[in-house]
């Protein structure tokens, strides 16, 4: 942990903008791209910053200048807020922070009230601390129980969010994220839908080009999956070739867009496959919805949104491969 270079930590995707640019336009960025920094440069070379900090300094001064305007919170906040249950673990909150982008969670006690606010800070320090701890095992017991050695890995491995193939969410952090969005789509009626999203052929694909190629073919699917995603969209391994994407706060309809545009853009990229009919690699997925009013019948589980998901699939496969499903044939029909 402590040897990992700056570089390869860094968000490489930094807003920069010049000396001279407006408020107006620095407002607009921040809240347009979901930043809470920019870098002012002159050229390539940074002379300052502007932080969100800096711009409630900025609004705390307008409002001096204006003071018979009345401003209220309710008109700008952001609700319903996201916040976590006491008992909740590390491991939970650092999964829903990371897939929400945000860096202050209000945390509840049992009968819902406010108990206090875990911020990114605490999350990043506790979990420093928990994968030090983990090494610090790891290195004490290196040369001597090998078995312990193995649980203490296991552990740290356990901390972790991502899938180090594929550098996209795990599957463990996908259940914790599922499950939050399926209770805070239940508690206030909000509708998501999530989509599973299997590669074709890619048995044969492994076959003839070799594991390696396999690999790296998986790589570049996620890759271009995450590219035709929005930011507030999720990506998981759910495991082998099979991706699982959350999309919260979306319709069936405008969830199978997305679907559609992801299977499309692979094709467009082409990969090449000569043991597939299509002749290039393909996705076919499945897609459920969780709708308060009128999404998937019978869902009151996140475990049955990935089921009928997976139905679906299965389904796409049947039909042919390259392609979603996401309405019943049944339900059509009816
Ligand atoms: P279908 O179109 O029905 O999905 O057929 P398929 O061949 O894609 O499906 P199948 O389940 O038969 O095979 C999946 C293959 O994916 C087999 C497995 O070796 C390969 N696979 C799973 N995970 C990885 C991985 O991490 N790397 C590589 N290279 N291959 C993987
Ligand atoms: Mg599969
Ligand atoms: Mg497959």
């Amino acid at each position: 942990m402590n040897q990992l270079p700056i570089r390869d930590l860094m968000t490489r995707d930094v807003l920069c903008i010049e000396p001279d640019a407006s408020l107006d336009r620095v407002i607009e960025l921040m809240h347009t791209k979901r930043r809470s920094c920019i870098v002012i440069v002159d050229g390539r070379s940074p002379v300052g910053i502007i932080t969100e900090r800096d711009m409630v300094k900025i609004l705390s001064e307008l409002l001096v200048m204006c003071p018979t305007r009345k401003f209220t919170v309710s008109d700008y906040m952001s609700a319903p807020p996201v916040c976590i249950n006491q008992d909740a673990s590390l491991y939970e909150a650092l999964v829903i922070t990371q897939a929400r982008r945000i860096r202050h969670l209000p945390v509840l006690d049992a009968q819902e009230n406010i108990i206090g606010i875990l911020t990114q800070g605490d999350i990043a320090g506790a979990h420093f601390q928990a994968v030090e701890q983990q090494r610090e095992i790891i290195e004490r017991q290196i040369s001597e129980r090998t078995q312990e050695l193995i649980e203490a890995n296991e552990e740290l491995k356990a901390l972790s969010l991502q899938d180090a193939l594929m550098g996209i969410g795990n599957r463990r952090a996908m259940e914790v994220d599922i499950q939050f969005t399926h209770s805070n789509a239940s508690r206030y009626n909000r509708p998501y839908c999530m989509a599973l999203l299997d590669v074709d052929f890619f048995k044969k694909y492994n076959d003839h080009y070799g594991h390696q190629a396999g690999d790296e073919a998986l790589q570049e699917v996620a890759s271009c999956t995450k590219a035709s995603i929005r930011s507030s969209d999720r990506l998981y391994r759910y495991g082998g070739e099979e991706l699982l994407l959350l999309l919260p706060e979306t319709l069936i309809e405008d969830g199978a867009m997305v679907v559609e545009r992801v299977i499309g853009n692979l094709q467009q990229i082409s990969v090449t496959h000569e043991h597939s009919p299509f002749g290039k690699l393909t996705l076919s997925a499945g897609l459920s919805a969780v709708d308060a009013k009128g999404g998937d019948d019978h869902i009151s589980e996140w475990q049955d949104a990935v089921e009928a998901a997976d139905k679906r699939l299965y389904r796409a496969k049947e039909g042919g491969r390259n392609q979603l499903v996401w309405i019943d044939e049944v339900k059509k029909l009816t």
